[in-house]
C-alpha cells in the first residue's frame, strides 16, 4: 500500500506513521502527526513509548492491514477518539459510543469545581452523564462520595456502566435511565447538582467544528430556546433535590452567561457565580438558593 517502498522486505513501522501523517496532513488534518500516532499504537496494540523503540521493526501485515482501515477512517474526518472507541478525560480513558459525546476538555473545569465544592461523604446526581465522564471521575478523585447519574439514551447508560466499572467506581454510582430527573426517586437529596447538558443553539450550526457535527450525537449537542431549553427544566425542579446548602454546576456555552443568570434568577436563585476556561471564556456557571 506504500509508496516509494525502500525496503524489499516489508514496510516499517517509522514508515507507516511518516506515511500516514504526510496524507492526513494533505487532507488539512491539523493533528496529522499525533493522529498517526495515535492510530498506529491502536493498530499495533502498543504503547507511544513502545511504538518509538519499534520504528526500524518490520509491520506485520494484519497490523498494516488494521492501519490502512483506521487511516481511511480519520481521511474521511471521522475523529480519533470515534475511531479509537475512547477518549482521555480528566487523566483517564473513557470508553465512547455512537449515543455519546467524546468527553472535551472544557468539561474538566466543571469537574475541577465539582471535586472541590462536594462537602465529605457528600452525594451528587449528573444528569445527561453521556459516557459518565463527569460522575465517574467525580467518584474516582473523591472516594468519599457518592452518586446518580441519568440518561435518556440507554446506550449513554450502558457506556457509563462500563466507564464505571473499569474505573472501579461502579459501587458508588447508580444509573437510571430518563429525562433529567425523571427517573431519580422523589425522596433524595443532592449536595450537588452537576450537568453537562446540550446547550448549542441551532443557529450556531455554520460556526460548528464540522469533525462534531458529522460524529457527535445531535441530541447530546442541540437544545431548543438559543440552546438554553436544558437549563430551563432542570432549574424550575432542581430546588426540590437539592440539600438546603446544595448547589448546581453546570457547564454553559461561551455566550450564554448573561442568559443562564437570568434564568436562574427568575428560578428564585440568589447566588450565580462563573468560572473562567483556559480561553478565558464564562464555562462554569455555580447556582445556589
Ligand atoms: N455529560 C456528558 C459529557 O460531559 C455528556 C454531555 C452531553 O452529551 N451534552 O461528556
Amino acid at each position: 500500500t506504500i509508496a516509494n517502498q525502500p525496503y524489499s522486505d516489508g514496510v516499517r513501522f517509522g514508515q507507516l506513521r511518516q506515511y500516514w501523517r504526510q496524507r492526513f496532513a494533505e487532507n488539512r488534518i491539523e493533528t496529522a502527526a499525533l493522529d498517526a500516532r495515535l492510530l498506529l499504537c491502536a493498530a499495533a496494540g502498543v504503547e507511544q513509548a513502545q511504538l518509538i523503540s519499534k520504528e526500524r521493526d518490520l509491520v506485520p501485515p494484519e497490523i498494516e492491514a488494521r492501519m490502512v482501515q483506521f487511516g481511511e477512517r480519520r481521511l474521511a474526518h471521522e475523529p480519533v477518539a470515534r475511531i479509537l472507541g475512547r477518549a482521555e478525560f480528566y487523566g483517564r480513558p473513557f470508553g465512547v459510543n455512537k449515543d455519546t459525546l467524546v468527553p472535551r476538555p472544557e468539561t474538566e473545569l466543571l469537574v475541577e469545581h465539582a471535586i472541590k465544592s462536594l462537602p465529605s461523604g457528600g452525594r451528587f446526581v449528573d444528569l445527561g452523564t453521556g459516557t459518565g465522564c463527569i460522575a465517574v471521575s467525580i467518584l474516582a478523585e473523591r472516594p468519599d462520595v457518592s452518586g446518580l447519574a441519568t440518561d435518556i439514551a440507554a446506550g449513554a447508560l450502558e457506556m457509563a456502566a462500563q466507564n464505571a466499572t473499569a474505573h472501579g467506581v461502579d459501587g458508588r454510582l447508580d444509573l437510571k435511565c430518563g429525562s433529567w430527573f425523571d427517573p431519580v426517586p422523589t425522596d433524595q437529596r443532592f449536595d450537588l447538582i452537576v450537568s453537562n447538558p446540550p446547550y448549542i443553539a441551532q443557529s450556531e450550526r455554520a460556526d460548528m467544528n464540522q469533525e462534531a457535527l458529522d460524529f457527535d450525537p445531535e441530541a447530546a449537542l442541540f437544545a431548543a430556546h438559543e440552546g438554553m431549553a436544558a437549563y430551563f427544566e432542570i432549574l424550575a425542579v432542581a430546588q426540590n433535590w437539592l440539600q438546603p446548602d446544595g448547589i448546581i454546576l453546570f457547564e454553559i456555552g461561551f455566550q450564554q452567561a448573561t442568559r443562564l443568570q437570568n434564568a436562574a434568577e427568575n428560578a428564585g436563585a440568589t447566588q450565580v457565580t462563573f468560572f473562567k476556561d483556559l480561553s478565558g471564556h464564562n464555562r462554569v456557571a455555580q447556582i445556589s438558593w
